[in-house]
């Protein structure tokens, strides 16, 4: 059996980075971008008054208090229709053109206004001229962000400013989710006897989106290989299936069985890892097809490890694997399985670093126990004292 972290090297290595896309700059977020980003213009793209306050020369203020003839008024928005001439001064706005001549601009807190015509001058703050210059943050035709940066609020932003309106990133995966098994009813219907709510395809359409991809909901097989078989075929048209359940070695665990009919070759299909040791991955044509155990937390642990970093790499992320942290148990734990094991932790971050509690939940299956988690603690088999270092990852989808 092969350990979780030479699987995700399978995984990562048969993922592709998808082409580039043009896109409106709204649906850009969590995008990576495909080429740079050229300034169109200096930014700022004129000197501009940082306060609100009187544009003055700096000669004229030397000696203080000074009065100085107000000449002109500047709102945001307004450009100064003449120089600054001795002994005047242009009231301004914040976002103002400076006007030609003037050195600095005074803040409004340190004048008096005697007359409507004139102002005076009490204080000068050395070396703080309150203007920001044309072309201080970049320059016309410098690239402001390199391709290969990931699109967070700031970055587009920083597209906005420079009349970006859309940006080529490359392509989101469309992910398709099936789910399988006869006990399984929609979320809205009450159980009956022997039967739960199907949980997987809400968390796992909801992990996509998280991830950034596009997902389509394939809705439930049963357990059965005909409506299984027509259901993976679908899903085997968009860039990613996921399949949760029907992995395990159950009499009606036809999942591996029917992706291998369907042409899927199967990489691997256990994995020594807890929970999650029936993960199974493979390709077809290009398109990558997962088939995770059903329990509703060995699905949440399966995507968070292996098919959110395959989905970070096809959008063209520069780092997609998943990142590890280093924490320090704040109590100890026992990994008593001879498999790698994942347990759901507390998580907090201090001066000091990571720390991690371990919580104990009732297995796979209590998402009420593992919903209480930050994270994951990823455990070789041993036990481990408080203060112990180990490697964990955050649930951060
Ligand atoms: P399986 O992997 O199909 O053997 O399923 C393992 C366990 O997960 C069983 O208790 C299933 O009832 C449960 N399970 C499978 N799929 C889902 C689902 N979509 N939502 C909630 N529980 C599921
Ligand atoms: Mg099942």
């Amino acid at each position: 059996m092969i350990s979780p972290h030479e699987a995700l090297q399978i995984v990562l290595a048969e993922a592709r980075r998808l082409e580039a896309v043009l896109v409106p700059l709204a649906d850009a977020l969590g995008g990576v971008l495909a080429e740079a980003a050229v300034a169109d213009s200096d930014l700022p793209p004129f000197n501009k008054s940082a306060m609100d306050g009187y544009a003055v020369r700096a000669a004229d203020v030397a000696r203080l208090p000074a009065e100085l003839a107000v000449t002109e008024e500047l709102p945001a928005g307004q450009s100064p229709t003449r120089p600054l001439e001795p002994g005047t001064c242009a009231k301004i706005m914040t976002g103002a053109p400076v006007p030609p001549g003037a050195d600095l601009v005074v803040p409004v807190e340190d004048t008096e206004r005697p007359t409507d015509g004139r102002v005076r001058i009490l204080r000068v703050a050395p070396g703080r001229p309150h203007i920001c210059p044309r072309g201080e943050d970049v320059r016309r035709g410098e690239a402001v962000l390199e391709a290969g940066r990931v699109l967070r609020p700031q970055e587009i932003g920083l597209l906005a400013s420079v009349g970006c309106d859309r940006a080529a990133i490359y392509r989101r995966p469309r992910v398709a989710v099936l789910a399988t098994g006869e006990e399984l009813v929609p979320v809205s219907a009450v159980p009956g006897p022997g039967q739960i709510r199907n949980i997987n395809s809400s968390s796992l359409l909801a992990c996509c989106r998280a991830a950034g991809a596009a997902a389509d909901d394939l809705g439930v097989a049963r357990d059965e290989r005909a409506d299984l078989r027509a259901k993976i075929a679908d899903g085997l048209t968009r860039d990613v299936l996921v399949v949760s359940g029907g992995v395990s070695m159950g009499e009606w665990d036809f999942v591996p069985k029917v992706f291998e009919e369907a042409g899927v070759a199967v990489r691997f299909a256990t994995v020594s890892m807890k929970p999650g040791k029936p993960t199974v991955f493979g390709t077809c044509g290009g398109r990558l097809v997962f088939g995770l155990p059903g329990n509703p937390v060995s699905t949440l642990v399966g995507f968070r490890f292996f098919v959110r970093p395959a989905l970070r790499k096809m959008m063209g992320h520069p780092d997609p694997a998943p990142q590890l942290l280093d924490a320090r148990l704040l109590a100890p734990v026992k990994a008593k399985d001879e498999r790698t094991t994942f347990v759901p932790a507390l998580l907090r971050y201090a001066a000091d670093g990571w720390s991690a509690t371990p919580l104990s939940t009732h297995g796979p299956a209590d998402l009420v126990g593992f919903s209480k988690a930050d994270g994951l603690i990823i455990l070789e088999p041993g036990a481990y004292e408080t203060g112990a270092r180990v490697k964990a990852l955050l649930l951060d989808f």
